[in-house]
């Protein structure tokens, strides 16, 4: 429900209608834009049946929220919504880039991809500790130790750290190392493991099933969000199709067709799209025109050598170059992407190393 209220409504209006709303035991959110105010009520609408909320004063209209989403939607919040990540803004102008490897392997390689990538702006280290993997036979992460290998190069290079949480059981352990959870395509309608990630107070990436509607996509934001937690950034990652040449197909209207009906920030994932290096910078171009706030790439010094998802990992020397070209890109659909390291973080690792 979207109660929309009068242009000259009054503060104490907007009050009393909350304390009535929230009485109901509805949850209330309120949306203050430039012409208009707000207020959506998400929770038994039959209770509010009986309650004339068009005749309170200062409402001017009460509308039902049709889609099945209601916290995620447009309708709900229709100003874009910006996540602070200790100081980074996703879904703001500037694009945000996540990079890193697949897995987590050993703190050297993990420092030597993240020192190549810092003198490229990149802010956000991505790294699988607990890795989803179909063979049970494969490596399935480092876990704790790898969180502590991205604590730590998180404390030497300023990046912030991106990892995968695949279970409720570690939800704890991970949220104390990361600084954005990751949900993987795998796990994307886990609804026990959403609730758990709904009640803890950390970003969220959630990553599109690779077989889900964009609805369903949507109704699993809704799971993190109607627990309460509202930094909740989507990401598309490819859908499985009848093609084979490609790991899946990058499904390029998500991003302008999420961006309609959300107002969460939309990042994409062209590694695991796409399953080969040769094409993960002319998507990511794509990606960013047509609307994108971010990408996550895998990037490996050494991708021959990578324990899992060489073939779709960049060199970072052809990630800088890629860097180069998505700058164009953003500049061109009104965007700004920092290729440079940024003096602060690199005082925070002359302290660090000092
Ligand atoms: C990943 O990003 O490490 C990953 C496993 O991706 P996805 O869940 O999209 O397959
Ligand atoms: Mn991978």
């Amino acid at each position: 429900m979207i109660i929309v209220m009068k242009p000259d409504h009054q503060p104490e209006d907007l009050r009393r209608l909350i304390n009535r709303l929230e009485d109901l035991g509805l949850k209330t959110h309120l949306s203050k834009g430039e012409h208009r105010t707000l207020v959506g009520a998400i929770g038994d609408e039959g209770l509010l049946q009986e309650v004339p909320l068009e005749s309170l004063p200062g409402v001017e209209k009460v509308m039902p929220i049709l889609k099945p989403y209601k916290l995620v939607s447009r309708e709900f919040k229709p100003e874009d919504t910006v996540i602070d990540v200790q100081g980074q803004q996703i879904g703001g102008k500037e694009i945000q880039m996540m990079a890193g490897p697949c897995a987590v392997e050993s703190r050297e390689v993990l420092e030597e991809i993240a020192r190549a990538l810092v003198p490229y702006g990149v802010k956000f280290l991505r790294g699988g500790a607990f890795k989803p993997r179909t063979s049970p036979y494969s490596f399935q992460g480092l876990g704790e130790k790898a969180l502590k290998f991205l604590a730590a190069v998180r404390e030497q290079t300023g990046m912030l750290v991106v990892t995968e949480l695949m279970d409720p059981r570690d939800a704890v352990l991970v949220a104390k190392y990361a600084d954005i959870i990751q949900i993987g395509t795998r796990n994307m309608q886990n609804f026990r493991l959403l609730t758990e990630v709904g009640n803890i107070d950390k970003p969220v990436i959630l990553k599109r099933g690779m077989s889900a509607t964009i609805k369903e996509l949507l109704m699993s934001a809704e799971y993190i969000m109607s627990e309460g937690n509202h930094r909740v950034i989507l990401c598309e990652r490819g859908i499985r199709t009848f093609e084979t040449e490609t790991r899946n197909t990058l499904d390029i209207s998500a991003i302008p067709l999420l961006k309609q009906l959300t107002h969460l920030p939309v990042i994409v994932d062209p590694s695991h799209a796409v399953g080969r290096a040769d094409l993960v910078a002319p998507v990511s171009r794509a990606a960013i025109a047509a609307g994108a706030d971010g990408l996550m790439v895998e990037v490996h010094v050494r991708p021959e050598e990578a324990w899992s998802d060489g073939p779709q990992s960049l060199r970072p020397q052809v990630f800088g170059k890629m860097m180069t070209e998505l700058q164009k890109v953003a500049e061109a659909v009104g965007r700004t992407l920092s290729i440079q390291e940024d003096s602060d973080s690199r005082g925070d690792r002359t302290v660090a190393a000092g």
